[in-house]
């Protein structure tokens, strides 16, 4: 049991969930599920809780990825219920997210925060796994899953929505869709050398986008599709496909000094 799916905002739960388990970690325990198809067993971690209780500010980012890592986890798929930036990128799309904008403020980010005295810095060239990004397009792809192969996420603290202005600015800078849990999960699972995608499910344009109003949208309703796609691509490709970490750097890019 090497792989792992973190669920975000609408994907608080899958069929057939087996669990709580409790794994005991220096950050805080954690409660995982687990699921079985075709005889692959597959870790589930809902980040906001089964019933959707935690904030993006008080999730225990850190113990959830040791916790993982403690498990056996080699491999994640994260979800990323995400507002997109761009009229390009509709509601209800599937992103490969390649890269970041990191905007929070208030999140311890690193394992490495000095107290066993080791200094170490994590290469960013290739946050998430080059292998796991393109293993899910091509399974998209098989499948015939209208996906859009690349973007870059911007993470803000929440839980309040971002403004106008502020969306104009990560337009200028690039980013394509904003959420508020990706960091520092993506950071954490780099540290610890996991293999990790985040795969953003497109919920709401962001504010200013479109003329409507963020406050009188049912986001929840709008991903489902969206949401059925992507845990089908995942599970089919943890079933079918032999993955390997020599394909990808993740497990080499830290760099203690
Ligand atoms: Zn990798």
């Amino acid at each position: 049991m090497n792989k792992a799916i973190i669920g975000g905002t609408g994907v608080n739960s899958l069929p057939n969930l087996k669990g709580p388990y409790t794994t005991i970690t220096p950050h805080g325990n954690v409660e995982t599920y687990r699921f079985t198809i075709k005889g692959e067993e597959i870790l589930f971690l809902p980040r906001h809780g089964l019933n959707h209780t935690t904030p993006p500010h008080n999730i225990p980012y850190r113990a959830n990825i040791y916790a993982l890592k403690e498990l056996g986890v080699s491999y994640i798929y994260a979800l990323a219920t995400s507002g997109s930036i761009h009229k390009e990128i509709p509601v209800g799309s599937i992103v490969v997210i390649d890269d970041f904008l990191d905007f929070t403020t208030n999140r311890v980010k690193t394992y490495f925060d000095g107290s066993d005295s080791v200094v170490a810095h994590c290469d960013m060239s290739d946050p998430y796994c080059s292998n796991l990004r393109k293993s899910f397009i091509q399974k998209a792809n098989e499948k015939g899953i209208k996906i859009i192969p690349k973007g870059v996420y911007v993470c803000t603290d929440g839980p309040r929505f971002e403004s106008k202005s502020e969306i104009n600015m990560y337009k200028i800078l690039k980013g394509d869709i904003v959420g508020m849990t990706g960091i520092p999960e993506v950071l954490l699972a780099k540290e610890l050398g996991i293999c990790y995608a985040s795969i953003g499910l497109i919920s709401n344009m962001a504010c200013g986008v479109n003329d409507e109003n963020l406050a009188s949208i049912d986001h929840k309703n709008e991903i489902i599709q969206a949401k059925i796609d992507t845990i089908d691509i995942i599970s089919d490709l943890f079933c079918s496909i032999e993955l390997n970490q020599n394909r990808c750097e993740c497990t080499t890019s830290v760099l203690y000094l």
